[in-house]
């Protein structure tokens, strides 16, 4: 099954203030790399951008009404999420990526990726918050399940919790939210006590791993907890949230993760997707920001997604550490997870 890679180089007309960690040049290093994909033969395309229509499934009217206000502008929209003059555009390329990767994958069958910036998954229903503006991953399952899709899976692997998309299908349970992050962190929630509420209830699964966490610690919370629960909620569709800075060369997470395994994560839930979903995987880029290991990660992944081998994750130190802050997991998940 070939692979669609979404890019724009649009995506480097969002400015930031200097010295902001989500800054252009992450466009630039994901450009390069689609543009790489294609010179190889392989299947890109420029995203159109999301509609009003799809927005509106995760968005409150008032809020999109103010980000249309913003184009043209810069604005400051909370402590570390701006705008300037083509943000909004550039963030209606990037929500629109994520929903074409996964109409891509629901027409052709083939994995899709969308090579996105600014990141998605802390904005909520009607907050920008942590460069994000529209939440990417939650429009694309929104539009998923628009299109009649049963049951949906957000896999978030960014260093930092989710809080948007999981506040936006928290009571929803058509969509399964887990994601395994550094916990105290930002932006503060994720904890394993975060299940769901009312019918949603057991359809969110936190994984909070204490800073410091590797390759080992992440293999093992996905081979506990995360693949047992994807398996036994058998998703139509697997999205993935995919953040790269839980790398240990992220200035900005705390985690010891390397590019190995990260591709071994990605293969993991690919693995799923094929056993489960017929296949039908999208991913969209979250976090990640230095610049050589989102490099590295993006490139590790569009592999992975292709079935080239790559190589497994080297020794790394006792994953004891995550072994106390799975077990909270399971306690808190078992109840609507029996086979844990
Ligand atoms: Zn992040």
């Amino acid at each position: 099954m070939a692979v669609l890679v979404l890019s724009s180089e649009r995506f480097a007309h969002h400015m930031t203030p200097p010295g902001h960690p989500e800054r252009y040049q992450r466009a630039e290093v994901l450009d390069a790399i689609a543009r790489r994909w294609a010179s190889g033969g392989g299947a890109l395309e420029p995203p159109p951008p999301a509609t009003r229509e799809a927005l509106a499934r995760v968005h409150d009217a008032w809020y999109l009404d103010r980000l249309d206000g913003l184009r043209g502008r810069a604005a400051m929209l909370d402590q570390d999420t701006f705008t300037s003059p083509e943000s909004v555009e550039v963030a209606l390329l990037a929500a629109g990526a994520a929903v074409a990767a996964v109409d891509h994958t629901l027409d052709e069958g083939g994995p899709a990726i969308a090579l996105v910036r600014p990141p998605g998954h802390h904005a909520g229903r009607g907050r920008a918050m942590g460069f994000c503006l529209y939440n990417n991953v939650a429009v694309a399952a929104a539009h998923a399940l628009a299109r009649g899709v049963g049951r949906v899976a957000v896999v978030d692997i960014d260093v930092h919790h989710g809080n948007g998309t999981q506040a936006i299908f928290y009571d929803d349970p058509r969509v399964l939210y887990v994601s395994v992050h550094q916990y105290p962190f930002y932006p503060g929630t994720g904890a394993a006590g975060e299940v769901g509420t009312g019918d949603g209830a057991g359809f969110t699964v936190n994984v909070p791993l204490a800073a410091g966490a590797g390759d080992a610690d992440y293999l093992l919370a996905q081979a506990t907890v995360m693949t047992p629960i994807l398996e036994a909620f058998a998703p139509d569709l697997v999205l993935v949230s995919a953040g790269f800075d839980a790398h240990a060369s992220d200035p900005l997470g705390g985690m010891r993760m390397t590019t190995e395994g990260y591709a071994a994560l990605v293969g993991h839930l690919k693995a799923v997707a094929d056993a489960r979903s017929d296949g039908r995987l999208a991913v969209v880029t979250e976090g990640g920001y230095d610049l050589s290991a989102l490099a590295a990660c993006a490139q590790a992944t569009i592999d992975v997604l292709a079935g080239k081998a790559v190589a497994p994750p080297g020794p790394d130190a006792s994953p004891d550490r995550a072994r106390e802050a799975l077990a909270a997991v399971l306690e808190a998940q078992r109840a609507f997870w029996p086979g844990l």
